[in-house]
């Protein structure tokens, strides 16, 4: 059975290790079973890189969008979200959302961004990738208001049960990340055992927060092997069945993304 990152940021990561090569990143993944990448953007900026990703190997999708607390010169519209996001490589918006934690004076400006990136997401009927932190109400509410009928997914998730429950309720997915193997991360553990498991996804989000055992390293896509290998003990189900699951949630949620190679394929 195989894995999926659905959410790394490629055109970010530490290469040294593979003399800069992406492509021996990915075969590092591949090898433990981790057979698809979903790139995601952070400004608009990386869109074209991401996109040659996506047409040099097949096994990469890529999306567009801004990152709450980036590119704070420049506000999107609506019609340039839609310009970069209508393309046929692109299989999601975003990531977009609300981060009061870092930004907590920046809040008003946030939601107006936010709000542009979900009209774009319903306009172009994909999902949104959702990045959430310390704004739970807020985030709900635009969801239930704004929301696109394709839905999307809470990226590392770090919020409580409450705000996972009711984004599930909504159809949205919760996806988790290496946190869930931090000691302090008892919240993530909690909510990483309950969502549903027909509502659940894992990501890296390399090159940050890398899981144990390679905490203090960058994070790279192959880890995303280690926080499922963990979910699956911590739910008490096997990593096959976690991965098997994970997997369809993946291309149910994002229809633009073809599966390009199959279990057989990686042979692991
Ligand atoms: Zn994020
Ligand atoms: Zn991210």
């Amino acid at each position: 059975m195989y894995l999926i990152d659905s959410h790394c940021h490629l055109d970010r990561l530490d290469l040294t290790a593979y003399q800069g090569d992406l492509s021996l990143a990915l075969n590092a993944a591949h090898d433990r079973g981790v057979s698809h990448f979903l790139a995601v953007s952070v400004t608009l900026d990386d869109v074209a890189e991401l996109k040659d990703m996506a047409r040099q190997y097949p096994t990469v999708f890529a999306s567009a969008g801004v990152h709450p607390l980036q590119d704070l010169a420049h506000e999107p519209t609506v019609e340039e979200l839609v310009k970069e996001a209508e393309d046929e490589l692109i299989v999601a918006v975003g990531e977009t959302g609300l981060d009061y934690h870092y930004a907590p004076e920046s809040k008003a400006l946030q939601r107006e961004r936010f709000k542009r990136h979900l009209i774009a997401a319903q306009k172009v009927d994909k999902p949104v990738i959702i990045h959430t932190r310390e704004a739970k109400e807020d985030t709900l509410e635009m969801l239930e208001q704004y929301g696109p009928d394709a839905k999307g997914v809470l990226h590392c998730f770090t919020e409580d049960l409450d705000m996972a429950r009711r984004g599930v309720a909504l159809g949205y997915y919760i996806s988790i990340s290496g946190i869930v193997t931090f000691r302090n991360a008892d919240q993530v553990r909690e909510v990483a055992k309950a969502v549903p498991l027909d509502a659940l996804l894992v990501e890296t989000d390399s090159p940050y927060l890398a899981p144990m055992p390679h905490r203090g390293k960058k994070c790279e896509p192959q880890y995303v092997r280690d926080v499922a290998e963990f979910i699956a003990e911590q739910r008490g189900i096997s990593y096959e069945e976690l991965a098997m699951q994970t997997t369809a949630n993946f291309f149910r949620l994002f229809k633009g993304a073809k599966p390009k190679i199959t279990a057989d394929d990686l042979d692991v």
